[in-house]
């Protein structure tokens, strides 16, 4: 894996406005936020995208996340936020290290702009046989 800036960021390299950090967690205000309080949380593990975190790693984000969201709001005062995880270039990923964006929502409008175009309503047979297929990939992982 090429070295990231959030691995640049981790090492201490260049220098982050950071929030929490445990053994294999770190939370930091994003260089360019979409809201104020918009936070990133990566994993100190070196995975790209979310389907190459151990089970480890994964543990102890989703272990903190709550926490940190529950203080992003207490310091901003929003009482609501979008949790984004980009994953690969075509889905906006920039940074390809692990990171999960915190972003809050304010009444006026600032925060993440979500476009929400469904391709249609699930089919009953096309969505049983594609659940199928997800649950036999993950019994098989
Ligand atoms: P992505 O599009 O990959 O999900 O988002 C990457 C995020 O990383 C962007 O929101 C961007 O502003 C943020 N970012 C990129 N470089 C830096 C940096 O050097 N420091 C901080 N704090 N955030 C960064």
């Amino acid at each position: 894996m090429a070295d990231t800036i959030f691995q640049k960021i981790l090492s201490g390299d260049i220098p982050c406005h950071q929030v929490y950090r445990d053994d294999q967690v770190l939370a930091f205000l994003d260089i360019s936020p979409l809201s104020e309080g918009h936070t990133l949380v990566i994993p100190v593990e070196p995975a790209e995208t979310v389907d190459q975190l151990s089970d480890e790693s994964a543990a102890a984000i989703g272990r903190v996340l709550p926490r940190i969201a529950r203080a992003v709001m207490e310091a901003t005062g929003c009482k609501h936020y979008n949790i984004l995880q980009n994953n690969g270039a075509p889905a906006h990923q920039a940074v390809f290290h692990v990171h999960f964006h915190i972003i809050p929502k304010y009444d006026d409008g600032r925060g993440l702009g979500v476009g929400w175009e469904p391709i249609g309503t699930l089919d009953r047979d096309a969505g049983a046989a594609l659940a199928a297929r997800i649950a036999g990939a993950i019994a098989n992982d």
